[in-house]
């Protein structure tokens, strides 16, 4: 049986590897989460996965444009499994809590520069800050 991961690491001609498809299902399961929290889900079943392995795959993937990279200004880098639709994030001031805010647009880049002083423009990044509806409602009962 071949899962969705398998075939996703043979489409970039990555080796399939037991890490590899835990990084990929952690992250799956869990997105936006940071590499401590990626190393510690996978360990959960696969305790001999060491850090540097981790770290390696992160990278791998994250090169092979099977995962994508987040870094909110401040906060330690994040990853995630949903790539390519240009997709945007809403960061809490107060806990760091991230959750996806689909482009209203769809692709890259969403947003037209009023004066793109002649670059040509394939991206724009959007990052939405905020209080997140827990910290909202935290506040309003404190
Ligand atoms: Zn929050
Ligand atoms: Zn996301």
């Amino acid at each position: 049986m071949t899962s969705e991961f398998e075939a996703q690491l043979r489409a970039v001609s990555l080796r399939v590897t037991q890490p590899r498809l835990a990084v990929l299902a952690v992250l799956r399961d869990h997105p936006h989460v940071d590499t401590d929290a990626v190393i510690a889900l996978v360990r959960v079943d696969h305790p001999s996965v060491s850090h540097q392995t981790v770290y390696d795959v992160l990278r791998a993937l994250t090169d092979a444009g099977l995962l994508r990279r987040i870094q909110p200004a401040g906060a330690n880098a994040r990853y995630e499994t949903r790539v390519g639709d240009n997709h945007h994030h809403a960061v809490c001031r107060s806990c760091g809590a991230i959750a996806d805010v689909e482009c209203a647009v769809g692709h890259a880049p969403c947003l037209t520069a009023s004066d793109d002083r002649g670059f040509v423009v394939d991206e724009a990044e959007v990052v939405y800050w905020g209080t997140c509806p827990d910290c909202v409602s935290a506040e309003q009962t404190a």
